[in-house]
């Protein structure tokens, strides 16, 4: 009986723990949302979603930051550069809506992290076993954020990190992600950015415990230059998900 009561407890607590930790995320989510810091940022966001892409001009724009999406348990997070003009910055979710998405859903559905191959709106269905988000929330002109903006946008990135309790690897797609990452560990951590030069298909151990991969990310121009291919990304995702 003690034994059945005992085990009853620790059920209850993973649930209510597992409950926090979805609560917490979601309160996250809209402190994001919310967030009107960079001036240069809330001023292009917002024009871009008012102007609209042609082809988009029947769709009611998200045109504000965008947080993270998929699996508070998840062991892998994927780590982009910042959401795209007409693609996160239109749909609301990160990686959704735009070619770079097409791209890499492929490959994580290939590789069975998602459940399905496309990423085109918040309510297509789609579920992921890691988690995935970018280093600035908001879409920068040129994709070009500021140092400050940067720097501005750590903070989220950092408690997007914390929530990630069986965090294991960290898969920074292009410089941008991957050095968003080390510039987390180093706020906790002895770390020279240096020791850790970015290229395609490095892999470090970093202080805290995680590893971190770096990958050429699926925009458009490196995939339609050969930079990266469908069969080098599956060949890479196949590998860290042995890891996982
Ligand atoms: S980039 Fe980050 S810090 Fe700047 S306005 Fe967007 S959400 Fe806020």
């Amino acid at each position: 009986m003690y034994l059945c009561l005992h085990i009853m407890n620790d059920n209850i607590t993973n649930i209510s723990s597992e409950y926090d930790r979805i609560r917490t995320l979601s309160d996250l989510e809209e402190e994001i949302i919310s967030c009107r810091r960079c001036d240069r940022l809330v001023k292009f966001r917002e024009d871009v979603a008012q102007r609209k892409r042609r082809s988009y001009r029947d769709w009611n724009y998200w045109g504000k930051p965008v947080p993270g999406y998929g699996s508070a348990n998840g062991k892998l997070l994927i780590l982009g550069l910042a959401p795209a003009a007409h693609g996160g910055n239109r749909t609301g979710r990160v990686f959704t809506g735009d070619r770079s998405a097409d791209f890499l859903f492929r490959c994580l559905h290939h590789v069975g992290l998602a459940n399905q191959p496309n990423s085109d709106h918040r309510e297509d269905g789609l579920i992921l076993t890691s988690y995935i988000t970018a280093a600035v929330k908001c879409v920068p002109p040129g994709d070009k954020p500021t140092m400050e903006e940067r720097r501005n946008c750590a903070n989220f990135l950092s408690k997007e990190f914390d929530m990630l309790n069986n965090l294991k690897i960290v898969l920074g797609l292009g410089k941008i992600g991957f050095d968003a990452c080390l510039h987390h560990v180093r706020r906790s951590h002895e770390l020279r950015m240096k020791d850790f030069p970015f290229k395609h298909g490095v892999g470090y151990d970093l202080p805290n415990g995680i590893r971190l991969y770096g990958a050429y990310h699926p925009s458009p121009r490196n995939v339609n230059t050969g930079r990266i291919s469908f069969e080098m990304m599956v060949k890479f995702l196949q590998q860290l998900k042995k890891e996982i």
